[in-house]
């Protein structure tokens, strides 16, 4: 498909998503839509509501096969859809990549990425239906906390305190953080973004940042900002200078939209073929996405309940950087409650003063959390998100959101319920029921496979 409709029909999806006037008109008048956005000689109007329709709500088009942009064959005339999914598939299989077994130099944290998705897939069917849903390892951040305070921001930004500026000095120390991180960790990181509860273009330097992140990586990592109309030239510049192919097939750039006047005032500054390989992340009130239902998304009244979702907006389990203050933490993402309002729990911090300073806080850190087995020696506890069914004569359940994990009965395992519910360790366990032998071995069996999908947490 010629690439400049494929940018007119974006927009149009980018506008169905965003804006509530649009998107009635397209529903009830798909013509009037398109001749409104002057695309009446280059979109037919009822294809384009047909594939907006299936993209956005999964309805079947006219000859599709399989409902889902998951499906592997959709079959289908519309040549918008046939080219959305083209596209989408391609994203699908870079973000499947990036973080493949083999990208990975610290397997303990591969490994640790896989429980945490699947507790994650476990305590929330939200988790599950999102399939590009996978957990990255360490995430840096470049500025102490963020100006532009989004009232729907999952993580509570504090508001802006620090830049960590290019100079010397800090060019040098985030040059080696780079190289021992890409030793330690290995190339995954290379798609680690540089920014959390951050906003990249409030560091004036966030380019040249990227620069050494691409010299030492062979990447760049993907930038979401929620300002590009603060400074049209340097997002232009920015994309520009883009790797074309990343944009396209990786998203490599992204936009969050905080409300309506934004999104119009986007439309407004960049053409729709500037904005063709650019997602939009719409999360403003008006907007059809759902949002993270943690930080202050969580109590603002104004965010209806149906567009809250249950799952952290945090995708990083493992190691949280911030170059301005130089700490790092080891951190997993959490389902937002009263305990949890930001949808992250850090297990603990240390402050760094250079690249060896760093790799010792590291490996400390990897060493204490980042566990594929659980220690025999640490405190346990249930996942607090599930309940746990002894009903039935044969079978105990440990239930999650619509997942259900079955083990046979057996006094042990009645037991170790008990004892885990008051906080003990596998060896206070084993040595208050006397376990010794293929006992103990298959009772740390259970405790394995229990930890490993989720159910048991470490304290
Ligand atoms: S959502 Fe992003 S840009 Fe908005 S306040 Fe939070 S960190 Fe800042």
């Amino acid at each position: 498909m010629d690439d400049h409709i494929y940018a007119c029909f974006k927009r149009c999806v980018d506008r169905y998503v965003a804006e509530p006037e649009f998107r009635q008109l397209l529903l009830e008048a798909p013509a009037k839509a398109i001749k409104m956005l002057n695309y009446e000689d280059m979109l037919i109007a009822y294809k384009v509501k047909e594939a907006v329709c299936y993209i956005i709500h999964g309805q079947k088009p006219e000859g599709s096969l399989n409902a889902g942009l998951e499906g592997s064959d959709i079959n289908t005339e519309n040549e918008y859809l046939k080219e959305y999914i083209k596209r989408y598939k391609l994203l699908e299989g870079f973000v499947r990549n990036s973080v493949a077994e083999s990208r990975y130099k610290d397997m303990s944290l591969c490994y640790f990425g896989e429980i945490v998705r699947n507790r994650c897939q476990m305590e929330s069917a939200d988790v599950r239906d999102h399939k590009l849903i996978y957990y990255f390892p360490i995430a840096f951040e470049l500025t102490k906390g963020c100006s532009v305070q989004c009232d729907f921001c999952g993580f509570s930004a504090d508001r802006l305190s620090g830049v960590f500026l290019y100079n010397e000095e800090n060019a040098a120390l985030w040059r080696d953080i780079l190289i021992k991180t890409r030793e330690l960790i290995g190339p995954v990181a290379g798609v680690c973004p540089c920014y959390f509860a951050t906003e990249p273009f409030d560091n004036p330097d966030y380019e040249s940042f990227i620069a050494v992140y691409d010299e030492v990586f062979g990447e760049k990592p993907q930038t979401t900002t929620a300002v590009c109309e603060r400074d049209p030239e340097r997002f232009r510049r920015f994309i520009n200078n883009a790797d074309p192919r990343n944009l396209r097939e990786r998203a490599s750039v992204r936009i969050s939209i905080r409300t309506l006047e934004h999104f119009k005032k986007v439309m407004e500054i960049f053409s729709e073929d500037e904005l063709a390989d650019i997602e939009l992340l719409s999360n403003h009130r008006e907007s059809i996405n759902r949002i993270s239902s943690s930080g202050r998304s969580r109590r603002n009244p104004e965010i209806a309940e149906k567009r809250r979702l249950r799952y952290s907006i945090s995708c990083i389990a493992g190691l949280y950087v911030n170059m301005f203050s130089k700490t790092v933490s080891f951190m997993e993402p959490e389902m937002p409650d009263d305990e949890y309002n930001l949808g992250y729990r850090i297990r603990e911090t240390m402050e760094f003063t250079d690249a060896d300073d760093f790799e010792e806080c590291v490996k400390k850190l990897i060493g204490s959390y980042s566990l594929y087995d659980p220690p025999k020696d640490y405190e346990l506890s249930w996942n607090k998100n599930i309940h746990i069914d002894c009903g039935d004569d044969k079978y105990i359940s440990f239930v999650g959101e619509g997942m259900r994990y079955k083990l046979s009965k057996g006094v042990v395992m009645l037991d170790m319920i008990r004892f885990i519910n008051e906080g003990y360790s596998f060896s206070r366990i084993a040595s208050k029921l006397g376990l010794f032998g293929s006992l103990y071995g298959s009772a740390y069996q259970r405790l394995r496979e229990l930890y490993r999908k989720g159910y048991v947490r470490l304290r």
